[in-house]
């Protein structure tokens, strides 16, 4: 998290992270993150992030150094394998019995029907629950989550798999809060920032962050951009309003969404808003514009498809590109990208159509054009424009940013935002 301020939560959270893998270098612990975010909006502190063997002793060691009163997240190890220990050394560190819970069988044996195992639940450790807790539902896997108070911890338990343990967070959030717990979560807002980094969303914040010094600030690195949250606690509603309105004038065409929703599912949104469809044409980013787009449910409804015009004489055969232009310009270029957006746009016959060339690195850069350099460019109707792009990071970063500055690109013209923004937006650069 980039930067936090406001006043002291509460609640004490620790985090356990079961795993061999973790410690061995083979997988990074990204559960932790993603159960910090989910209680990003709730009053609580995490204070601390263990990472251990799955090892009974070390698990149990852990848990020693948590304390009565605090919220305890476990991960990992709850599957039927033999290497998975979690459940035996939590039962065994709380001194309880691991319970045979009927209830759970039955929607194991249900869930292995629906998906065609055939397995017998006998010596299947899945079922067994520490005394005293209840499951947590889990609707992409089959071991069960569970939410109980052992030794005056209120401990949570969670799968390993990523996907798994962020599908079943807002069910063990909804357990903790129903045993009374956790507490409600705060009023929050959020901005979707593409196209920022994280300083530049400091830097444009701090005076009303100055202004609101009692609020809850955080913003953080996401897929897409940065994500800015802003939290009040219970008496502070009317401050959260304020401060949410000058936000909101501040940053206007600057935030794709104001919820959970990803750049692409936005641009896709506004594009079936309008009836209209988009091609296009790409080559330092190798396809990843169009496997955003078509990661989306429902982008056929506005998707054409796409040429990957790598080579130069690609960019000539199949995007149109004229080799004389090619000669003066150079692939990375603008009147390489607007000829590349204009010939898959008339190929294609689609209403927009979206160009990327750039130099991706680490090598091919030169003094004119460094490493990073990207032209983008988007072809309408009765419109042409295109921007220049300096980002800076390696080559798998400068792909991803210029494939988020391209959707972007098409999100600002369909809200009549200015293109290139060199004041505002962290990677354009003026002509
Ligand atoms: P399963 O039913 O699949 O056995 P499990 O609860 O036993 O579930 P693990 O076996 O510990 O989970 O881990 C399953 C996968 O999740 C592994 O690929 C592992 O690398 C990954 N994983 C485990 N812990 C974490 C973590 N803290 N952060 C990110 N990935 C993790
Ligand atoms: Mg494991």
């Amino acid at each position: 998290m980039a930067g936090v301020s406001g006043s002291a939560p509460a609640v004490t959270v620790r985090i356990v992270a079961v795993g061999d893998e973790l410690l061995e270098g083979r997988t990074s612990d990204t559960n932790s993150t993603r159960i910090q975010r989910a209680l990003g909006s709730h009053a609580v502190a995490v204070r601390d992030i263990a990472v251990v063997h799955d090892r009974l002793g070390d698990v149990a060691a852990a848990l020693d150094r948590t304390r009565p009163g605090d919220i305890v997240f476990v991960c990992g190890g709850l599957g039927s394998t033999g290497d998975d220990i979690t459940r035996e050394a939590i039962a065994a560190w709380a001194d309880v019995a691991l319970e045979w819970r009927q209830d759970v069988a039955e929607r194991l044996a249900a869930e292995y029907a629906r998906r065609g195992i055939v397995r017998s639940l006998e010596g299947d450790k899945q079922p067994l629950l520490p005394a005293g807790c209840e499951p947590v539902d889990n609707p992409l896997g089959t071991a069960p989550g569970l939410v109980g108070e052992l030794r005056g911890r209120r401990v949570a338990v969670l799968p390993g798999v990523p996907q798994e343990l962020e599908a079943m967070l807002p069910g063990t959030l909804a357990a903790l809060q129903r045993q009374g717990a956790l507490p409600t979560a705060r009023p929050t807002r959020l901005w979707r920032l593409a196209q920022m980094a994280e300083l530049a969303v400091a830097h444009l914040t701090e005076p009303v962050r100055e202004r609101y010094r009692d609020l809850h600030w955080s913003w953080w690195l996401v897929d897409w951009g940065v994500d800015l949250r802003l939290g009040a606690g219970p008496d502070r509603a009317d401050e959260l309003e304020a401060a949410a309105a000058e936000l909101d004038a501040l940053l206007d065409d600057l935030v794709y969404a104001r919820e959970m929703i990803d750049l692409p599912r936005v641009v896709q949104d506004h594009m079936l808003v309008r009836g209209t469809t988009l091609a296009v044409a790409e080559s330092c980013t190798g396809g990843m514009v169009g496997a955003a787009i078509t990661g989306q449910d429902g982008s056929s409804g506005y998707f054409r498809g796409g040429v990957v015009s790598y080579a130069d004489r690609i960019k000539v055969d199949r995007a149109g590109v004229d080799p004389a232009t090619l000669a003066a310009h150079g692939a990375v270029s603008r009147p390489v990208a607007e000829e590349m957006a204009q010939g898959v746009r008339a190929r294609f016959g689609a209403d927009y159509a979206l160009a990327v060339t750039g130099i991706a690195g680490p090598g091919g850069g030169t003094p004119d054009k460094p490493v990073g350099t990207t032209w983008i460019a988007l072809a309408g109707s009765d419109a042409l424009v295109a921007g220049r792009y300096r980002f800076s990071g390696d080559r798998e970063r400068n792909r991803r940013l210029a494939t988020m500055a391209a959707l972007d690109m098409v999100r600002r013209a369909l809200v009549g935002a200015p293109i290139v923004d060199a004041d505002r937006l962290t990677w354009g650069v003026p002509e």
